[in-house]
């Protein structure tokens, strides 16, 4: 281990002990005597978790960051490692925030990536779903230079498009789309409805903004959406730009991404006329492009 990442990996341990509490959490940590800080070529991973599934999270960790890259290379790599705190137990990563503060499994801080990986409080799939999540956010911030002005539906967009890759096989697979899965319900198996029906019905009930509308929301603007409504829409319209037609507009949505890292918009006329020039002149086009895709998008039969 060299000189400077003995120094990062003593960061690492103060930023996990946090402001509040930490001479407490210091005192349990040090008669645990399980966290290590474990290092990879993008990351610092210090966590409690058993080595073995600390190694198994690294090169989780390590697939996420390859296809963060694939997708948007980082122009400064090497110059910083990505901190990521992963804790065994839900109370100890609570001590980590502030009193009171509500929480899901993790968190991407403005420096640290922290999450928890109990198999108690949260499941698993869900816990690195939302890892997967906010290390995209990690990584645009720390290494793309993302700031306020990058277009807020690309940014939550991506990182849901992210969030949706599946594990397997030791490679992250993106593109999938979550149609259901059959259950036992009474003496029938039946189909419990999964993001894609619910994209459907969204659709068809005129839940999401007009596609002019998102592409130009603020922050305040995307919180007056409920966020599972939010999240819906950013990530089924980003699985669109890069999926259909054969994914003829991938390279659009990348062009697209660096342009607005480079000269963020501050206005929404500016953020209109970049899109525009990316995706067509009439987003109405492109909006009725992107329904008629996800409604044809074949349900599983309800009963299997
Ligand atoms: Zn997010």
């Amino acid at each position: 281990m060299t000189k400077k990442t003995r120094q990062q990996c003593a960061v690492c341990l103060l930023l996990l002990l946090g402001p509040a509490g930490a001479l407490r959490a210091a005192d349990d940590l040090a008669a645990e005597q399980t966290v290590r800080c474990y290092v990879s070529p993008h990351y610092l991973l210090y966590t409690d978790l058993p080595e073995r599934d600390a190694r198994e999270a690294l090169e989780r960790l390590t697939a996420m960051y390859e296809l963060y890259r694939r997708f948007a290379p980082a122009p400064d790599e090497g110059l910083a490692k990505l901190p990521v705190y992963l804790y065994r137990r839900f109370e100890k990563y609570r001590q980590s925030f502030r009193p009171g503060e509500r929480l899901n499994a993790g968190r991407y801080d403005g420096v640290a990536l922290r999450a928890v990986l109990d198999g108690e409080t949260f499941s698993p799939p869900d816990v690195w779903r939302v890892i997967q999540h906010e290390g995209w956010h990690q990584y645009s911030h720390r290494l793309l230079g993302r700031s306020a002005s990058t277009p807020l539906w690309l940014e939550e967009g991506l990182a849901e498009y992210f969030a949706a890759a599946v594990w397997k096989d030791g490679e992250l697979h993106t593109g999938t789309i979550d149609v259901g899965a059959y259950v036992l319900r009474g003496e029938a198996i039946v189909l419990q409805p999964g993001r894609l029906q619910r994209v459907q019905t969204r659709i068809r009930t005129g839940q999401f903004r007009p596609l002019e509308k998102l592409v130009t929301m603020s922050p305040d603007e995307w919180r007056q959406q409920v966020n599972p409504v939010n999240h819906d829409q950013v990530w089924s319209f980003t699985h669109f730009l890069l999926h259909a037609g054969q994914g003829r507009r991938r390279e659009s949505l990348k062009a697209y991404l660096a342009d607005v890292l480079r000269d963020p918009p501050a206005e929404p006329e500016k953020a209109l006329a970049i899109f525009r020039t990316h995706f067509g002149g009439d987003p109405a086009d492109l909006q009725n492009e992107y329904e008629s895709w996800w409604l044809a998008q074949p349900v599983p039969p309800e009963v299997e």
